[in-house]
């Protein structure tokens, strides 16, 4: 149930309203937009047919909330969530790229790495310390040492750093390093850890499952946000389909869709969803075209040598131009998108 508060409702009738329905076992989430502030009712919603909500001083309209997700619905907040995060923010009017190797290999390629991104417009570093991989013989990550070298890359640098988290075991270490923690698409329904990083006030990265609806999405999303923790970032990142000359199908369609259903930022991962390298830059105009908030781009200094995703991974060259595509559809969705840095570092024409 959400309750709409009419227009100058003053901070005494909003506790009173949230009081009533919080004396009937219900829990209240408070969101104020520009326009209208909205007091969204979790819980046994039956009980509040005993409350003559209309009749409440500063309650305007009352509505159910008929998704069976509740805080993750548009309707549940007054405006989109924006997630500040680094110099940039999330959600916002910029276009926000995420942008690093897939996998932490050492401090001299992640520092380079991030400083080139970072050249090119990319607000925040990504990279894997735990790698959840399909074979058990594969590079698995550099693990505690990784979030060491992500931190001191972050100090060096100044982004902010994504970075996954695989298990509940994991979630303290990780959460002493990251800025943000990604879920990945093989644990987006595991829902001890879900609830486990809601516990904690950090943004997540939360990517969808190869084989999820975007029900099951934003259910798992509802996961993180019922513990407390809002500030979800939902990440399209390639379906299967029968497809075989891709290594997922990118769909293009959750975009706008999420976007309808959920006040949440969308971003897109081009690198996971094609899986080769010539496929992010086309991918990632179509994601913005499509209204993401942003993207999440494999980069590494070669490719040839990654030690995981090296097919997928764009080179420092091919991703300033990645960017430098990027900006006239950024333009058109009527968004921005932070220039390499060398456009602003230019000396003034005398
Ligand atoms: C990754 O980001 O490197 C990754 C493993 O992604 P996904 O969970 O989407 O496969
Ligand atoms: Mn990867």
């Amino acid at each position: 149930m959400i309750i709409v508060t009419r227009k100058g409702v003053t901070d005494a009738e909003i506790d009173h309203i949230r009081e009533k329905v919080e004396a009937l076992g219900l829990r209240t989430h408070l969101s104020r937009g520009e326009y209208r502030t909205v007091i969204g009712c979790v819980g046994d919603e039956e009980k509040l047919d005993r409350l003559p909500l209309l009749s409440i001083p500063g309650v305007e309209e009352v509505h159910p909330v008929m998704k069976p997700y509740k805080l993750a619905a548009r309707e549940f907040a007054a405006a989109d969530t924006r997630i500040p995060l680094g110099s940039g923010e999330l959600g916002g009017e910029e276009v926000f790229v995420v942008a690093g190797p897939c996998s932490v290999e050492g401090m001299e390629m992640l520092e380079r790495t991030a400083r080139a991104v970072r050249d090119a417009g990319a607000r925040a570093l990504r990279g894997g310390a735990y790698k959840p991989r399909t074979s058990p013989y594969s590079f698995h990550g550099l693990a505690e040492e990784g979030l060491r070298i992500l931190s001191e890359v972050r100090e060096r640098t100044g982004l902010p750093v994504v970075t996954e988290v695989m298990d509940t075991r994991q979630v303290d270490a990780v959460a002493a390093h990251a800025d943000v923690l990604q879920i990945g698409a093989r644990n987006m329904q595991n829902y001890n850890l879900l609830t486990e990083v809601g516990r904690l006030h950090r943004p997540v990265l939360l990517k969808r499952g190869m084989s999820a609806t975007l029900r099951e999405f934003l259910l798992a999303a509802e996961y993180v946000m019922k513990q407390g923790n809002t500030d979800v970032i939902l990440c399209e990142r390639g379906i299967r389909t029968f497809e075989t000359m891709t290594r997922n199908t990118l769909d293009v369609s959750a975009i706008p869709v999420l976007k309808r259903e959920s006040h949440l930022p969308v971003v897109a991962d081009p690198s996971h969803a094609g899986g080769r390298s010539d496929l992010v830059a086309p991918l990632a105009y179509a994601a913005i075209a499509a209204g993401a908030d942003g993207l999440i781009v494999e980069v590494h200094p070669e490719p040839e040598e990654a030690l995981s995703d090296g097919e997928q991974s764009v080179t420092f060259g091919e991703f300033q131009e990645t960017m430098e595509g990027l900006a006239t559809f950024a333009r058109a969705a009527g968004r921005t998108l932070a220039g390499p840095a060398l456009a602003t570092a230019e000396p003034a024409a005398d």
